[in-house]
């Protein structure tokens, strides 16, 4: 692939590394989770307990919400940022939020510990340019309609401003199946690792936008090499705003994340570094 001069992996090159809290983006496996949107203090910092508790590493939860229609809960904006700095004072987790516009990067990285990038916003050239600035982790969401080499372009344009931390992010395509909300991409997941140094995440919640798909697509995630998950997480789904049909009750996030690293252990000790050792 042309063009990519800063994301590409080079012969005898690390893989990208960096820190955020207690966890190594690129060595250890880390599941962010949380609500899909910042609605009230109580619903995050239960979600954000329940989440800790289930042995999740750092809170998701959107305060800007990109939503198909105008009329649709938009997100609590700085009243949603200051809820989530709340929930990270009670619970340590390191806090994922997205941000939609690119005169709002800087007072937003008061607040977050990692930008998100939306799949909407992927080709947003202004706001990859202006997050390529922050002093911020940046979660790079795939575009639904978008290419491998557009995604990675898209990385390269953070990179080519000085922002080394990216972790590509994929969330589902759009395809002609409709049972699902998205299709998974999963032989993406070694594509990149093949390709780039950066670390990736896989999103099942959005990906399948199925309750009962979440934990499958999970576990193949991890098989498939994936650094770690994102996944959304509600203290009580059917009164959610935004995704109700696919937010899991801290109950569900339990059974996913006691056999996700159960199977992550087990592929870490014997396959990825058997395979790394060849
Ligand atoms: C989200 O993570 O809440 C979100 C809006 O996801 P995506 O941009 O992948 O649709
Ligand atoms: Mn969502």
């Amino acid at each position: 692939m042309k063009n990519l001069k800063l994301v590409k992996i080079q012969e005898g090159h690390e893989k990208t590394q960096f820190k955020v809290g207690d966890i190594t983006f690129g060595k250890d496996f880390v599941v962010i989770a949380g609500p899909c949107g910042v609605e009230t203090e109580e619903q995050t910092v239960k979600t954000a307990e329940a989440v800790k508790a289930g042995g999740g590493h750092m809170l998701r939860g959107g305060a800007f919400k990109p939503r198909t229609s105008p009329y649709d809960f938009q997100g609590l904006g700085l009243k949603g940022l200051k809820i989530l700095e709340k929930a990270k004072q009670k619970t340590h987790l390191p806090i994922v939020t997205e941000v939609i516009d690119p005169r709002d990067v800087t007072w937003v990285c008061e607040y977050a510990d990692i930008l998100q990038i939306g799949a909407r916003n992927m080709q947003n050239f202004s706001l990859l340019k202006e997050v390529g600035k922050a002093n911020k982790p940046v979660l790079l969401k795939r575009g639904m309609y978008s290419t491998l080499r557009e995604w990675l372009n898209c990385a390269e344009y953070i990179l080519a401003e000085g922002n080394p931390n990216v972790i590509l992010c994929e969330r589902g395509i759009r395809t002609f199946e409709t049972y699902t909300r998205n299709t998974v991409d999963l032989s993406i997941v070694p594509a990149i690792k093949e390709l780039t140094h950066l670390p990736v995440v896989v999103d099942p919640s959005h990906g399948t936008g199925k309750l009962s798909l979440i934990e499958p697509m999970s576990l193949a995630a991890v098989a498939a090499g994936a650094d770690g998950l994102i996944l959304e997480v509600h203290i009580n789904p059917c009164e959610a705003k935004s995704d109700a049909d696919q937010q899991l009750t801290p109950e569900q996030f339990n059974n996913i994340m006691k056999k996700v690293l159960k199977l992550q252990k087990f592929m870490s000790e014997n396959i990825f570094q058997a395979s790394e050792g060849k």
